[in-house]
């Protein structure tokens, strides 16, 4: 079958929720991918930042494969090796309590949402609390996940959403302080906001927020789906600020490839919230997915890769403002270790896009106008060159 006839296939059955790129992925080798009739590219997406660790990484699927050979699933009646190992490395790496294993990052978003809600139940018996959540944010595409997602387009059609959700703007400590009521229970947030344009919160911003819910009891939710696990060069984005969140959520690159998620509560959160009976999942945790990501953590420690993403960094973000300073049509560069965008003016840039993947690069888009750049973070200097030649040609 050739590549457009697999495509026709692929529409026919499968719903077409998604404008797909006219490619078919096939294999992928270290920070390479290969489409079905041979063509290799250059990946700075990821599958949408997940593929931390590129494709195959040494050590990985032997892991994963050893895993299958044992035990894919037992569901969380009982105990299972992987949670163990999986659980206490989580736990460790962001120095809270407890960890909520899911299936994706939007259900870590809803733990996270009902555990704040059940804090706030457990202190003063009310059930009328509020959240407040940002503009521009995304936190997933469930009821509840899309009621504290601040994207009017994605929200619309399924409006009536969850009630008591309002909203403020990143990085304007005033206007979340306009919001707040005696009913609020928590304000959550991205560390750097993801698919609204790749937005780093300031740190007056995350300071601001951490003291105000020291002040009201209010949880502050932090959602790392996106810049979490490495992206930033930090284990999460928000240990660079030194404010830890009450509840964080995490997906994406946790497995590196497998659907996993997880929400992690500190103490006072675990202490004071979701009990026996109040939340539940079949799959979540389930040893497959525990394996993949206990060997991540494990391969993170050996290999040092926060210590190579931070170390590439200076590189990574010289090539990009390079390519803002010659080209009329990248405005401007902002972002956190791995996890860049470039705003494009004049165009769109979904051109920069379709060019690049012509070219043999991938490289996704973020918001209306922002050229994001999320590899793997185990990229070389080699790669960087190599991705800055190609999007310097699509630039022209
Ligand atoms: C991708 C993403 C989600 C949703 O995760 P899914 O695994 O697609 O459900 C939530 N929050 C942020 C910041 C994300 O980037």
């Amino acid at each position: 079958m050739s590549m457009n006839e697999q495509m026709e296939e692929s529409e026919a059955s499968i719903l077409h929720t998604y404008n797909r790129f006219p490619v078919v992925f096939e294999k992928g080798e270290g920070c390479y991918l290969y489409d079905s009739e041979g063509k290799e590219y250059l990946d700075f997406a990821a599958g949408i930042a997940v593929n931390a660790l590129g494709y195959h990484y040494p050590g990985y699927d032997e892991a994963l494969k050893s895993q299958i050979d044992k035990l894919m699933h037992i569901s969380n009646l009982y105990y299972n090796e992987p949670i163990i190992e999986a659980g206490a490395k989580l736990v460790q790496a962001s120095h809270m309590e407890k960890a909520f294993f899911t299936n994706s990052g939007t259900e870590a978003i809803e733990g996270a949402l009902k555990a704040a809600k059940k804090y706030a139940y457990e202190r003063d018996g009310h059930a009328d609390h509020e959240i407040i959540a940002m503009n521009h944010s995304f936190h997933g595409r469930s009821i509840g996940a899309l009621s504290v997602t601040g994207n009017a387009h994605y929200r619309e059609p399924f409006e009536p959403l969850m009630g008591g959700v309002k909203f403020a703007d990143f990085n304007d400590l005033e206007s979340v302080k306009a919001q707040i009521t005696d009913k609020t229970c928590a304000i959550i947030t991205e560390t750097v906001q993801g698919e609204g344009g790749i937005y780093p919160a300031t740190k007056e911003f995350l300071e601001g927020l951490r003291k105000l819910c020291d002040e009201k009891d209010i949880i502050l939710i932090l959602d790392e789906i996106q810049c979490g696990m490495g992206r930033t060069g930090h284990y999460f984005a928000w240990q660079a600020y030194g404010v830890q969140p009450d509840i964080m959520t995490c997906a994406k690159a946790l497995g590196c490839g497998v659907p996993v998620g997880a929400f992690v509560l500190n103490k006072k959160a675990a202490a004071a919230s979701l009990k026996p009976g109040d939340h539940g999942t079949t799959y979540g945790g389930n040893p497959f997915v525990c394996a993949a990501v206990s060997k991540v953590f494990d391969i993170f420690e050996k290999d040092q890769i926060l210590s190579h993403v931070q170390g590439l960094t200076p590189y990574f973000e010289e090539k990009l403002d390079e390519l803002v300073a010659k080209h009329d049509c990248a405005e401007t560069r902002r972002g956190k270790g791995f996890m860049q965008g470039i705003v494009i003016k004049g165009r769109p840039v979904g051109d920069v896009v379709k060019k690049a993947l012509a070219k043999g690069l991938l490289v996704i888009s973020a918001g209306s106008d922002v050229l994001r750049l999320v590899p793997p973070l185990v990229i070389t200097k080699e790669d960087i060159d190599k991705m800055a030649e190609i999007l310097d040609e699509c630039m022209e």
